[in-house]
């Protein structure tokens, strides 16, 4: 069974410190054990510092102690509004789901989606029941998934009333006002009555964890100290501060070293016309736009900045934020809702993520470029939804490999859906001229519907577009939460980024410069036998290196001989896929780059 689970499963094995038996070792084991007396035995290898403890998997063989937290959890259930204990308990179960199916984010499980269509198996089922049973401190039902509660939402409510006895919300406790001017404000007022309040039992005599008022005793900040602590020991690679410019070489710590960490793709950054056109920008407004454009941060860098955009991609219109984090956030956030549906690739970006929990959209993970399976889930539930969004990224930079962008837009359009393409790292780097993977491909502008950059990368600066349809634009500008209530780009930003544009329109050989760079680095990358996994055609190019000590510890070592090459570990890559980014500039030299493929061959050969 083991040796069939999806390799998610099985990670999530390893993560919590039990590994598997080979058939020869578990022979010769069950061998041993048929020859002694006993008639019940558990045999696993376990690596105790990673095992959970208090662990559900040893509760019938170690004597039951009281958890703390169990307690915690229900007095924090009973001195809650009553109205407020489903959503509680609610949020509590669903996070419990999403661990024992090894999920990346709760969104994914629908609370009337039955729990065998979701996947969970009959150990699942047990995981499940231990991990309730332990918070909640009440007796529960083995089979209590696939007895009779067969959905979250029925699950909760059984809880509430029958296990916990806790009451379900009355049919109509508050008024809620809900903001009606949605494009002003997205949020959702609820006012509570009087009624409630004063009929709401009091209870002062309970004790309220330091946890939850003391942050140093939060257990995600204590989670985030042990891993700094813990990082700490073997030399921490992040926040290392540097001096000068970032391109194809970096000053840290007084070294000069060669740069493979920054996303400085066409050297843009560092051009004295670049720094010049921001320069002169100061000069005329200085740093700040100190409000949001709509009111009064508006200058003409902004529209020609947009406008250059719209231009060079060949869309009809197009509008800046100050991150391109924020872009996704605010724009997939804003534009879908709650009876809308957004599927996004498996490797999507932190910011496209955090746009599709905030928009209140069903969103569903589908396999890293697989659009076959897109296909099939749009096949079954397409129906059930108004707007479909369907998101991925020109260029990933876990693995530095490109979107199958036609066979996506076919999908698309068989669907009614709209299209989101984050060029993050393909704009500047990836087509003939540097203009993406709508160029690569060669596909038409209107097949998609909102491509988005960012101007950290290619464009020297820092910010982000979304370049779309003039209805899109218009409407975003208006409309858009991080648009509107937040200020415009720094006029130095603009400028640069602007400047940086015109000059690869320019001087489009430093693309081609770039391909012929990152060509070399991957094509003697694999001649010295490196896993470069599915790079090609891109500046990103991952040497996997197996687990993160072994990925940290090549880090460090070329960092010694005068390389930054940093590394990209576990949960971000999966557990035995850990590896070393290397970020290609079209300012690398053939010379560079032989050095650095030899200096990796020869400390791997040491490992
Ligand atoms: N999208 C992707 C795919 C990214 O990799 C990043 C950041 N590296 C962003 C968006 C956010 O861009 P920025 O760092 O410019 O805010």
């Amino acid at each position: 069974m083991v040796t069939q689970l999806a390799e998610r499963a099985r990670q999530k094995i390893t993560a919590q410190g039990m590994d598997t038996i080979n058939p020869e070792q578990g022979l010769r084991l069950l061998q041993e054990l048929l020859e002694q007396k006993e008639t019940q035995v558990g045999v696993f290898p376990v690596d105790w510092a990673k095992f959970p403890y208090p662990s559900p998997f040893l509760e019938n063989v170690i004597p039951k102690t009281k958890s703390s937290s169990s307690s915690e959890f229900v007095q924090k259930l009973e001195v809650a509004k009553v109205c407020n204990r489903q959503t509680i308990l609610f949020d509590f179960v669903r996070s419990q789901i999403t661990k024992v199916l090894g999920f990346s984010s709760p969104e994914l499980i629908e609370p009337s989606e039955n729990f065998t269509d979701l996947g969970i198996d009959s150990l699942m089922a047990v995981e499940l029941k231990n991990r309730l049973q332990a918070t909640l401190d009440r007796s529960i039902a083995q089979s209590i998934v696939f007895d009779y509660p067969t959905t979250l939402q029925v699950l909760v409510e059984h809880l509430l009333g029958e296990v916990l006895a806790l009451d379900a919300p009355p049919e109509k406790p508050t008024i809620e006002l809900k903001q009606v001017n949605q494009t002003l404000l997205n949020a959702e007022v609820v006012l509570h009555s009087d009624t409630e309040i004063n009929q709401t039992p009091l209870k002062p005599e309970v004790e309220i964890p330091a946890q939850f008022y003391q942050f140093s005793l939060a257990p995600e900040y204590l989670s985030i100290r042990h891993d700094i602590e813990a990082g700490q020991k073997i030399g921490n690679p992040f926040f290392k501060a540097h001096a000068g410019i970032a391109k194809d070489i970096i000053q840290i710590e007084g070294r000069k070293l060669i740069n493979y960490a920054s996303y400085n793709y066409l050297g843009l950054s560092g051009e004295t016309k670049v720094a010049k056109a921001a320069k002169q920008a100061i000069k005329r407004y200085c740093t700040s736009v100190s409000a949001s454009r709509i009111v009064s941060g508006e200058i003409p860098l902004h529209q020609e900045l947009e406008r250059e955009i719209a231009d060079f991609l060949g869309t009809e219109d197009c509008i800046v934020y100050i991150g391109g984090h924020i872009t996704n956030v605010t724009t997939i956030s804003h534009l879908f809702q709650k009876n809308d549906l957004i599927l996004y690739d498996a490797l999507s970006h932190n910011s496209i993520r955090q746009g599709c929990a905030l928009s209140g959209a069903t969103a569903i993970e589908f396999p890293h470029n697989d659009w076959q399976s897109l296909d099939r889930i749009l096949l079954s539930r397409r129906h059930q939804y108004e707007k479909v969004l369907i998101v991925v990224e020109g260029i990933y930079s876990t693995d530095g490999d490109i979107a199958p962008l036609p066979q996506l837009i076919a999908v698309k359009k068989r669907h009614k859906a709209f299209m989101l393409v984050d060029e993050a790292h393909s704009i500047g780097g990836l087509g003939a001229s540097g203009r993406g993977i709508g160029e690569h491909f060669q596909v038409s502008r209107t097949d998609v519907d909102l491509w988005i950059g960012t101007l950290s990368k290619s464009f020297a600066s820092c910010g982000g577009y979304i370049a779309s349809s003039k209805e899109f634009i218009e409407y975003l500008k208006y409309t858009a939460p991080g648009f509107v209530f937040s200020v415009g780009m720094s006029p130095p930003n603009t400028a640069a980024a602007l400047a940086a544009l015109q000059l690869l329109k320019i001087e489009p050989k430093r693309v081609t410069k770039l391909h012929k760079k990152a060509q070399l680095f991957l094509q003697l990358a694999i001649e010295r036998g490196f896993d470069t996994g599915d790079s090609n055609n891109s500046p990103i190019i991952p040497i996997i290196v197996g687990e993160s000590d072994r990925a940290v510890q090549l880090s460090q070592l070329l960092f010694k001989r005068g390389i930054n090459a940093l590394p990209m570990i576990y949960p971000s890559v999966a557990y035995n896929a850990a590896r070393l980014r290397f970020f290609i500039s079209c300012t690398h030299t053939k010379k560079q780059i032989e050095f650095t493929l030899d200096a990796l061959s020869n400390e791997i050969s040491k490992l």
